[in-house]
């Protein structure tokens, strides 16, 4: 075989419910990158459109193998989504009908988590837990090298209860879910609901200013030693030690690995955290953050 014609770069997709990411990864690197809206209007037209840039791309830059993450249950082969039309729908058979190469399709989280343990932070670590802090609290495992995946929903690691006694109502419908505590969108509540409660403080005053906080504004309460803002960053903490900690006894990972936006907060952010959680647990803020995705899902034919 003639070495100069072999192929050692991969495509990896991160389909959104916004936008599909695409990434050329290369030597553990991304080589080349594009973006396309996500069509919702049927599953034909989404399978389509990914694989025309699909095509478009390999004119480009050439790659041996696709890996999809969605943002869905993937079991048996079958993909099912909550905001996009795919119903337990084949799509690595419907994406190798249609480019002629081998597909492999995962859970985006599940994506996410083993591309920080490739490519980022956790290089080198076997077992590990991505815990990414947003909207909700997502994330994944990777346990003895592999994706963690039970029938399909395993890692849902937002939705561990860890107030079982008037906890707060989930979207998953369930009560007292570590979403509810631990997610950034919660510390902006809880933060707006502390400014409420003390209208002389910092934090308050930010709130009339800006008619409602967000989490740079909370940071910069914090930042500036507001009581009111140390009280409830204090709170949130031990919110997520409560998760952290779970997670350490379940999977005893080498690493646990923390993003979102929140992160970006840095030693502000772990530094704290860590003196909670003492001695034992690794964590560590992940490396590449919104790059995570289509970095896993390159990988996933490994
Ligand atoms: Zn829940």
């Amino acid at each position: 075989m003639d070495k100069s014609k072999t192929i050692t770069a991969k495509l990896g997709i991160d389909v959104g419910g916004t936008d599909v990411k695409f990434a050329v990864i290369d030597n553990n690197a991304i080589v080349y990158r594009s973006k396309i809206p996500a069509n919702k209007e049927s599953v034909d037209a989404i399978l389509n459109e990914i694989c025309d840039e699909c095509k478009k791309i390999a004119k480009e830059y050439p790659y041996s193998s696709v890996g999809v993450g969605v943002p869905g249950i993937v079991y048996d082969g079958l993909l099912t989504t909550i905001n996009l039309p795919f119903k337990n729908t084949p799509v690595a058979k419907e994406m190798e009908a249609r480019i002629g190469m081998p597909v492999a399709v995962d859970n985006d989280a599940n994506c996410a988590a083993l591309g920080e343990v490739l490519g980022g932070g956790g290089k080198i670590y076997r077992n590990a837990v991505l815990i990414t802090l947003g909207t909700g609290v997502g994330g994944g495992v990777i346990a003895n090298g592999e994706i963690l995946r039970g029938r399909g929903c395993a890692g849902e690691l937002g939705h561990i209860i860890i107030q079982s006694e008037n906890g707060r109502k989930c979207t998953c419908g369930q009560t007292g879910c570590l979403e509810q505590y631990a997610s950034a969108k919660a510390l902006v509540r809880q933060a707006t609901e502390a400014a409420g409660e003390h209208p002389d403080s910092m934090l308050a005053q930010l709130y009339r200013e800006n008619g409602e906080l967000n989490g740079k504004l909370f940071f910069d309460a914090l930042h500036k030693n507001c009581p009111v803002a140390e009280a409830v960053f204090d709170k949130y903490l031990d919110w997520l030690c409560v998760g952290i900690k779970s997670f350490q006894m379940i999977f005893d990972p080498e690493v646990i690995l923390l993003a979102g936006g929140i992160t970006k907060q840095g030693d502000n952010f772990l530094k704290p955290l860590k003196a909670k959680l003492g001695e034992g647990i690794n964590v560590k803020i992940a490396t590449l953050q919104n790059d995570a995705g289509v970095f896993g899902a390159a990988n996933l034919s490994m």
